[in-house]
């Protein structure tokens, strides 16, 4: 089957621009993997004539149609009663549906309104995928040669659904008998134009596996996907390109599939016993927000300052007065001091400091984006770093604090 799909996302608050069509670009990557092809992504409010023209233009082009949202109990919710009419067919109630939402509401002590029942009602002859984390089941429904989909609109309803019966089922329909076996490798410190430049070859010649780049928030990650009918096969063809890969960018890789460079940075700290405190002037917390956030910090994490006025680099950090008079906040031997001064007041074995302009205005005679780093860890020699970030405050405040855990990983990994 030559695939031709349409996304149809129903909903007002996507026209109006209070939420973004997060579904589509969900839906679109795992239909990419799938090798499905994905021609159109259309957006149509809460409106019975303007979603039933919208259904018409895309039957004319695609043979699969996927909807989200619009599955609800109130009025405006309208997409299965819409789609019934454009084909002609009607809604019945779904028993098993009807029991699970009686079954939610008995559970949780509350009473179901009538209009909840309109949720169990399915477009006859759909097969009813069930919704796990929601009331509002999904259908699917093979007509005239097309294949009609439709999940509900939050996407933690409709993200598992969608794994659990709806790729299956695309798979089964496409007499797809291979395994398809996904991997996403994190890279940071190298920006997504060079990587993609040193990989240039393996993008250019990919076929199985394929290798998909996505940058954001400075970092860049590759999903490699393969497909073959037994698993371990394609899992051998992962790991070769795995390898190839890091034969070229390997120094960059720091993890896996949703890990964080923050994560990546605690599990070594756990591993290695080590403790850390931080002096915090431009990121004015971000990194102990960032690290306590994650999982095993209370061994890691002793404490820190948000030293964002000079009296407080010097009073409670202890930089020196003439540091700041000579060299400035935004210097090399402030963030040395920053370092090597909270490690020793909280005790710990490393210290880290942060220090420099986030913007828009420079306060000092440094330009908006110089940004220092200092890392101090116990019996080493304390190291500085300089780097000349671009972007707003927020991006510059953000991307501090992953160099910050990237520079002290490489430090750690060297050790080791
Ligand atoms: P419910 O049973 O919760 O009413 P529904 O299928 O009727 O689900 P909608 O009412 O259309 O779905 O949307 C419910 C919520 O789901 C929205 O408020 C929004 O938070 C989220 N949502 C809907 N459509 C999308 C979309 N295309 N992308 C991301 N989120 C969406």
């Amino acid at each position: 089957m030559q695939t031709k799909t349409e996304i149809i996302a129903v909903g007002s608050e996507l026209l109006l621009g209070q939420i973004a069509n997060t579904n589509a670009q969900f839906l679109s990557q795992q239909l990419a993997e799938l090798g499905v092809n994905v021609y159109h992504h259309t957006v149509v409010g809460d409106n019975h004539k303007r979603l039933e023209e919208t259904i018409r233009i895309a039957e004319e082009r695609a043979n699969i149609i996927i909807f989200t949202g619009g599955l609800g109990p109130t009025k405006d919710d309208l997409t299965k009663e819409t789609l019934a009419k454009v084909l002609g067919t009607e809604l019945v109630t779904d028993q098993d549906a009807m029991t699970y939402i009686e079954e939610y509401y008995k559970r949780s002590k509350r009473t179901m309104s009538e209009n909840n029942k309109k949720q169990a009602l399915v477009l006859k002859g759909a097969q009813v995928l069930k919704n796990e984390y929601g009331m509002a089941p999904g259908m699917v429904l093979k007509k005239n040669e097309r294949i009609y989909m439709m999940f509900p609109g939050p996407p933690s309803e409709l993200q598992p659904m969608f794994l659990n019966h709806g790729k299956p089922y695309i798979m089964d329909a496409l007499g797809e008998q291979d395994k398809i076996i996904s991997r996403v490798l994190r890279f940071f410190g190298i920006g997504e134009s060079q990587l993609e430049t040193d990989i240039e070859d393996l993008i250019e010649g990919q076929t199985n596996p394929t290798i998909a780049p996505y940058a954001g928030d400075g970092e860049v990650t590759l999903r490699l996907t393969a497909k073959h009918a037994e698993e371990t096969t394609a899992i051998q063809l992962l790991n070769g390109l795995e390898e190839k890969v890091k034969e070229r960018a390997g120094a960059y890789l720091y993890g896996y599939e949703d890990t964080s460079i923050m994560q990546e940075l605690v599990k070594v700290l756990l591993d290695q016993k080590l403790t850390i405190s931080a002096a915090e002037s431009l990121t004015g917390g971000l990194f102990s927000e960032q690290m306590t956030a994650c999982k095993g910090t209370s061994s890691v994490l002793l404490g820190g300052i948000v030293c964002y006025s000079t009296e407080i680099k010097e009073k409670l950090v202890k930089v020196r007065p003439e540091t700041l008079e000579n060299e400035g906040a935004v210097s090399d031997q402030c963030a040395r001091e920053l370092a090597e001064n909270i490690r020793m007041i909280t005790g710990s074995d490393i210290g880290i400091g942060f220090t420099g302009e986030a913007g828009p205005v420079a306060m000092e005679d440094k330009p908006v984006g110089t940004v220092y780093i200092g890392i101090a860890i116990n019996g080493k020699e304390t190291k500085t770093y300089l780097l000349n970030l671009a972007g707003n405050r927020d991006g510059i405040r953000k991307r501090t604090v992953k160099y910050g855990c990237y520079y002290l990983l490489q430090l750690l990994k060297s050790k080791s």
